[in-house]
């Protein structure tokens, strides 16, 4: 990505746009902005490519919500089309054009490039936390060493296609029209094997399992998505290797959840710990520690344990864990216990704190009798 210009803005929509406003509004531009209608303008080149880059990022749902959630630091490396030139916008969206444009254009001619192979790795959050290597092996396709990829047996050569003259198309007439068809013959590579390549049987590629190592920083989160440049599948000979295309799906944790840097875990504490504060064991992402509790939390109260959630993907600098301590009311009682909260309770009725007397205050106050209230 080129400038630092925020998405919506450039399509002319709200954050909250449908799938269906983001496709109108990039069309809107793209008619207004085609290099066809505004030849020589290279103000309005760039605004077509400006609409095509952010419509790359909000059609489509995983780079949109990255988006959302970091902005551009959330598309560093997040497998972004690269926009450098006009034909490499219809490539990515020529489907859209050929409604209004006829079919768009074609892509220039030339080696077919390789296709991209999808993983997904799964990690957990302490791997996440700490930046991990994993080691993947992938299917890919190779072009085939025996013969480098044109299927022969070596010594012999692809011959022209005797159906097409070599073309890869053939001319069908229908009534008025004659029609350009992709010849069967040869599937449209112009040629045709007659001596096949025994390694490959023809095919010019052979299945080949690669492993690699792949090196996850500290801080990815769910859902981040990366290229790895022409770790794909090989193309025609000559033509652009594939793209390896990562995943990062980050398993839950059984007891810390994630909210961007900052972790939270429910930490259930007796009424006597949340009367007095105690000692209390808290998981954090480097194992148990030993936490010390003020004394009169409330249920539902959050402490904090500063640099001990996640590290930021960018700055590295790690965010909070933020511990919720939840009060448990027992639910059976020891003949011990029931006495002494019968004793707490007598003592509880002298000593009404000032909560629950402002509380009974306000119950005595709204039960009072209309003539009276209006006093
Ligand atoms: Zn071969
Ligand atoms: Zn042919």
């Amino acid at each position: 990505m080129t400038g630092k210009k925020d998405l919506y803005e450039v399509l002319g929509v709200t954050r909250n746009a449908s799938d269906e406003e983001i496709k109108k509004a990039y069309r809107a531009l793209a008619m207004k902005y085609h290099p066809d209608r505004n030849v020589g303008d290279e103000q309005a080149a760039a605004k077509f490519k400006e609409a095509a880059e952010a419509y790359a990022v909000l059609s489509d749902p995983e780079k949109r919500s990255l988006y959302d959630r970091y902005g551009h630091a959330g598309l560093e490396g997040a497998g972004m089309p690269d926009m450098a030139d006009v034909e490499s916008i219809f490539e990515h969206f020529g489907d859209l054009f050929s409604d209004f444009f006829g079919g768009g254009r074609r892509r220039p001619r030339g080696p077919r490039p390789g296709e991209n192979i999808q993983v997904r790795l799964e990690i957990d959050l302490v791997e996440a936390a700490r930046g991990v290597r994993k080691k993947i092996t992938i299917p890919r396709k190779e072009i085939c060493d025996e013969c480098r990829g044109n299927g022969c047996k070596r010594g012999a050569q692809p011959v022209a296609c005797r159906q097409c003259h070599g073309r890869g198309v053939v001319l069908l007439s229908q009534g008025f029209f004659r029609i350009q068809q992709t010849c069967r013959g040869c599937g449209g590579s112009g040629v045709v094997i007659t001596d096949p390549c025994p390694k490959c049987r023809g095919w010019g590629k052979m299945d080949v399992q690669r492993t690699l190592d792949l090196d996850l920083p500290a801080g990815v989160f769910d859902g981040f998505t990366f290229a790895v440049h022409g770790e794909g599948s090989a193309g025609a000979p000559g033509g652009p290797r594939g793209d390896l295309i990562c995943e990062v799906r980050v398993r839950e944790h059984p007891l810390l959840q994630r909210d961007g840097d900052h972790l939270y875990c429910r930490v259930p504490i007796t009424f006597s710990q949340a009367a007095l504060g105690g000692e209390v064991l808290i998981p954090t992402l480097e194992g148990t520690v030993t936490y010390q509790l003020p004394a009169g939390l409330q249920s539902g109260e959050l402490v904090s344990l500063p640099g001990k959630g996640m590290p930021n993907l960018r700055t590295g600098r790690r965010g909070d864990l933020k511990v919720q301590v939840i009060v448990e009311t027992p639910r059976t009682l020891s003949k011990r216990q029931e006495e002494l909260f019968r004793q707490l309770a007598e003592l509880d009725n002298k000593h009404v704190t000032p909560q629950r007397k402002s509380f009974f205050e306000k119950v005595k106050e709204f039960f009072k009798p209309e003539h009276e209230h209006h006093g």
